[in-house]
């Protein structure tokens, strides 16, 4: 049968139906049927994430992975949507990442400047004029001003670091010798200590099993703490994490988890899997390398050279992120302790701070035992 005879509610609920090929829930579903088929056209142009993530009463990320979901199958349009930081003005008018540049044109008032990630590339999204055509009054900017003051805005930082959006859309990357600025990013590294001693010890296959393994709990982690991977060197991971309180949290699961791993897995102590993690957070740029998205700069530079200088089964982190960290409880009680550190390419030593698990915990009976002595 022609779509023209069919009602828009039921064009829109079976294109919104092929998600559930993503394992979204008939309920969401449906919710996401009634706001494509309910809600003003306002709010389905240009439509904020959080303002969408309010009507489908879901939390922001959830919201988010749902639209990017529904963007991979055509449902809605994305926007990367540049604010100028002369006039106010903002330029809609790129829909893939690879359109943006390092410096940026404001088409109102001509100001020519830096494309920062975090203040002034922001993402919106669209329905599709497939599932229903939207009026010209849907083009409302006094609209999406109030809604933007009401929600807050959601930054392409953040959709960057989204893992569903890097899974769904691996080639939008951005065009080669073109990097976004990144106001401040909590980059953690990780490395395995002791791995070519556990494959001389268990044997290849063995010990790439148990590697294989605390690679799936440290990718899991990243992805609950709302990080993203950037990338894997070795047995060494690269995450980004749009706040440092989650970089933290990561950090602290992973030393937690693997633990429960080792004893789940009956591991005679030598062979214990353990963690040196570095953080350090600050501004970055992120260009694309290699097809992929990546962080380079200072505070990329930094958390891999304080990772190095970390300690089995301990975090080490920079003053920089000590300041970061407003919440207290943060630390879930791991206790802190001041060391100075020189690092190469850097004349004056920094200060850094090693975490330690609380005593008596089970991190701190398996973890840190070697801890003065690395
Ligand atoms: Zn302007």
């Amino acid at each position: 049968m022609l779509n023209l005879y069919k009602p828009r509610r039921q064009i829109i609920a079976e294109a919104v139906s092929v998600l559930s090929s993503y394992g979204v829930s008939q309920e969401v579903r449906d919710r996401l049927t009634v706001i494509f088929d309910e809600q003003g056209d306002r709010e389905l142009y240009r439509a904020n994430p959080r303002l969408l993530a309010a009507h489908l009463q879901l939390h922001e990320r959830t919201a988010l992975q749902l639209l990017v979901m529904a963007l991979r199958e055509g449902l809605v349009t994305l926007n990367w949507e540049v604010e100028c930081p002369a006039c106010g003005g903002i330029d809609p008018a790129h829909h893939h990442l690879h359109e943006l540049r390092s410096l940026h044109t404001c088409p109102a008032c001509k100001t020519i400047h830096e494309t920062n990630a975090d203040d002034q590339v922001r993402v919106t999204f669209t329905l599709d004029e497939r599932l229903r055509k939207l009026t010209a009054a849907a083009d409302d900017p006094d609209f999406r001003n109030k809604m933007d003051r009401r929600y807050g805005t959601v930054s392409a930082h953040h959709m960057l670091t989204l893992p569903t959006f890097r899974q769904l859309f691996p080639k939008e990357t951005l065009p080669p010798n073109e990097s976004l600025l990144i106001r401040r990013v909590a980059i953690l590294f990780t490395d395995l200590a002791g791995s070519t001693q556990l494959y001389t010890r268990r044997g290849d296959t063995q010990a790439y099993e148990l590697v294989h393994r605390h690679f799936d709990l440290l990718f899991r982690i990243v992805d609950e703490q709302r990080g993203a991977v950037v990338k894997t060197i070795g047995d060494a991971v690269m995450a980004a994490f749009t706040e440092p309180h989650q970089a933290l949290q990561a950090a602290i699961a992973m030393h937690t988890q693997l633990n429960q791993l080792n004893q789940d897995l009956a591991l005679p102590p030598d062979d214990w899997l353990r963690l040196k993690i570095g953080i350090d957070a600050g501004p970055c740029v992120s260009v694309t390398l290699n097809d992929r998205l990546d962080y380079f700069g200072t505070t990329v530079n930094r958390a891999a050279r304080v990772q190095n200088a970390s300690y089995p089964g301990s975090i080490t982190i920079t003053e920089t992120l000590l300041q970061d960290m407003v919440r207290v409880d943060s630390f879930r009680g791991w206790q802190r302790q001041q060391r100075a550190l020189r690092l190469k390419g850097i004349d004056h030593p920094v200060t850094v701070y090693d975490l330690a698990p609380p005593r008596g915990s089970q991190d701190s009976r398996s973890g840190t035992s070697t801890h003065r002595q690395a």
